[in-house]
């Protein structure tokens, strides 16, 4: 390595390396953050092919990103994750909690959850926010990563740090430290910020910055609990995909049949394949089955003429293409879960183009 820290601290101001160090107060260590001449350092070898991790040694865990919006959450997940997984809007919630993202690294696997409520609060809203739902999602997590952003803290802020439960250790993460131009603020800030909740940890950073990431990802690591696995080592590949595609149609169905239709109405990839394709762009070809309740409800989701479905179909290709980069030929079913129609009724809409 030609570039030795230690040459590089000592070109510091003394304040800045007062920032490196860790920092106690009141018996929390304030991770030091490596600075932001980082940039100038020469990039990280590539690490070699880890060896498969002994089922005894797995750590896997729930850790949920909450903050009021715009602190960077998304941009967060995304970048822990390692890949664009995120889907917004979404207004049901048939599950505890919607996995929103999963990174198995080393030893560990961080199972990133949505939690509804604290993601979508916006403004106004955020009062109304305040209910038992929103805080029993986050009261059975491992970890939660509350996101502010650096050297400030809002009412915003403060209503969503009231909805978290005392008992589940409370990272700060003190984001966007590029848009802090007077470093030496921010230690005093961190210290108000002790004052407002016993935070485990404080960890200064910037989303948008890797080594950050990384080391946000090792700090985290300690928190989930020694257990199996519970997904796949590649689960975000593939797998990951499917999911966002069965997401993708619910998020579409219930916007497009409103209200009426049960949260409980699921959606089943039974197709996704990757043809080989004679062009360029990877092809894929989906088929799923929207699985409901009632021959009432069938009806509300294909609509008039197939017109329904149609649009859920093509509204679906169309993200899917752009999230996925890839051509999207997605072919729908509907599906009464129980009862007497069974296959015999299901409506086909075929090869979107
Ligand atoms: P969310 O509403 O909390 O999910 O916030 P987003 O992830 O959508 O980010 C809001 C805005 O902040 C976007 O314009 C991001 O590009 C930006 N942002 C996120 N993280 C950082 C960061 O570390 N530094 C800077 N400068 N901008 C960031
Ligand atoms: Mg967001």
């Amino acid at each position: 390595m030609s570039t030795d820290k230690k040459t590089n601290d000592s070109a510091l101001t003394a304040q800045e390396q007062t920032m490196r160090r860790p920092v106690q107060i009141a018996g929390v260590t304030i991770q030091p953050r490596d600075a932001s001449e980082d940039a100038a350092l020469p990039p990280v070898a590539a690490a070699p092919a880890p060896a498969p991790v002994p089922v005894e040694g797995q750590r896997c865990g729930l850790v949920a990103i909450v903050g009021k919006p715009n602190v960077g959450k998304s941009t967060l997940l995304n970048a822990l994750v390692g890949q664009k997984i995120s889907i917004t809007s979404r207004k049901a919630q048939t599950t505890r909690h919607r996995i929103t993202g999963i990174r198995t690294q080393g030893a560990a696997q961080y199972v990133f959850v949505d939690t509804p409520g604290f993601q979508t609060i916006h403004g106004t809203a955020l009062n109304k926010s305040l209910n038992k739902t929103v805080v029993g999602a986050v009261s059975d997590v491992d970890l939660v990563l509350f996101v502010v952003e650096a050297g400030s803290f809002t009412t915003a802020d403060a209503k969503v740090l009231a909805l978290l439960k005392p008992g589940i250790p409370v990272l700060l993460v003190a984001n966007k430290l590029d848009n802090v131009h007077r470093r030496g603020d921010i230690a005093p800030w961190l210290q108000s910020m002790q004052e407002r909740h016993a935070f485990t940890e404080f960890v200064p950073m910037s989303a948008k910055q890797p080594k950050d990431i990384v080391r946000l990802l090792d700090i985290c690591e300690k928190y989930l609990p020694e257990q199996p696995w519970w997904h796949a080592e590649d689960e975000l590949t593939d797998r990951s995909e499917k999911f966002l595609a069965s997401e993708m149609v619910r998020e579409k169905l219930f916007r497009l049949t409103g209200d009426e239709l049960p949260y409980t109405s699921t959606v089943v990839i039974d197709k996704f394949e990757e043809e080989a394709g004679r062009t360029a762009k990877r092809m894929l070809r989906i088929a799923a089955t929207i699985v409901v309740e009632r021959e009432g409800h069938k009806a509300m989701v294909i609509g008039d003429k197939g017109e329904k479905l149609k649009r859920i179909g093509t509204e679906t290709r169309v993200e899917l293409e752009k999230l996925l980069d890839a051509k999207v030929f997605i072919e729908l079913w509907v599906k009464v879960r129980s009862g007497w129609a069974d296959d015999e009724a299901r409506v086909r809409s075929f090869g979107y183009e």
